[in-house]
């Protein structure tokens, strides 16, 4: 199947009200163009300096969709970040929260975060630790800054691991996600599932699915 064809099939088996963020790390511009004349709505990238060129490269097309940072945003290259991404969905500390507000304050640009949690508790991972108290003391901090709207959250689950464990995970963050929005008005949004697990991350609760493999095929 081509590009197109896989969002096109995708689209149609999710729910509407779910959003498939595009995880277009490593992909060509050719393959990212393919995907939004498909219909994609939302591009996610971990990377700002691959965000900035492929949203150069686009030209029109790459205001027609949402920006998602869903990589480590390190400090230094927080003002480009701002400049491309709608959504900030890797918000792990006050300190960084506090460090992207004050910059957005300079631009008087309002951005949308996201809290990222480190659901499988890895070491490889960034994120918060899967604890409410946490989250929701980072959340409150968040909700006092003017220039963030907090959004959400988002977790990676651990790689190769079976549906079990995937639902597991999965259950724990809608347990999170449920509390948080019943604290703070602007949450509207749990990001959980990837190609090997959107399926489950749906049943779960999930509106925010992120998929790379599942659309372009395995990365080189
Ligand atoms: C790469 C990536 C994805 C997509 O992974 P696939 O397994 O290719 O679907 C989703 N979220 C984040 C944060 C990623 O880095």
């Amino acid at each position: 199947m081509t590009i197109k064809e896989n969002y096109r099939k995708i689209r149609k088996e999710v729910p509407d009200d779910v959003t498939i963020v595009v995880a277009a790390k490593t992909r060509t511009l050719k393959e990212i163009m393919e995907v939004i004349e498909a219909g994609a709505t939302d591009i996610g990238e971990n990377y700002v300096q691959e965000a900035e060129e492929l949203y150069k490269k686009l030209g029109d097309k790459a205001e027609k969709v949402r920006w998602h940072m869903i990589g480590h945003l390190q400090k230094n290259k927080i003002n480009t970040a701002l400049k491309i991404f709608d959504i900030i969905q890797t918000v792990d500390s006050e300190y960084r929260a506090l460090n992207i507000s004050k910059r957005a304050e300079r631009i008087d640009k309002k951005i949308l975060v996201m809290i990222e949690v480190n659901i499988g508790e890895e070491k490889s991972k960034y994120g918060i630790e899967p604890e409410y108290e946490k989250i929701e003391n980072l959340a409150r901090a968040i909700s006092k800054m003017d220039y963030l709207v907090l959004k959400g959250i988002m977790a990676m689950e651990p790689y190769s691991i079976g549906e079990k464990e995937q639902k597991a995970y999965f259950k724990k963050m809608k347990g999170f996600y449920d509390k948080l929005k019943k604290e703070f008005n602007s949450v509207d949004t749990l990001s959980i599932g990837m190609s090997d697990s959107y399926k489950t991350a749906i049943d779960e609760g999930s509106n925010m699915i992120r998929l790379g493999r599942a659309l372009f095929g395995e990365r080189k």
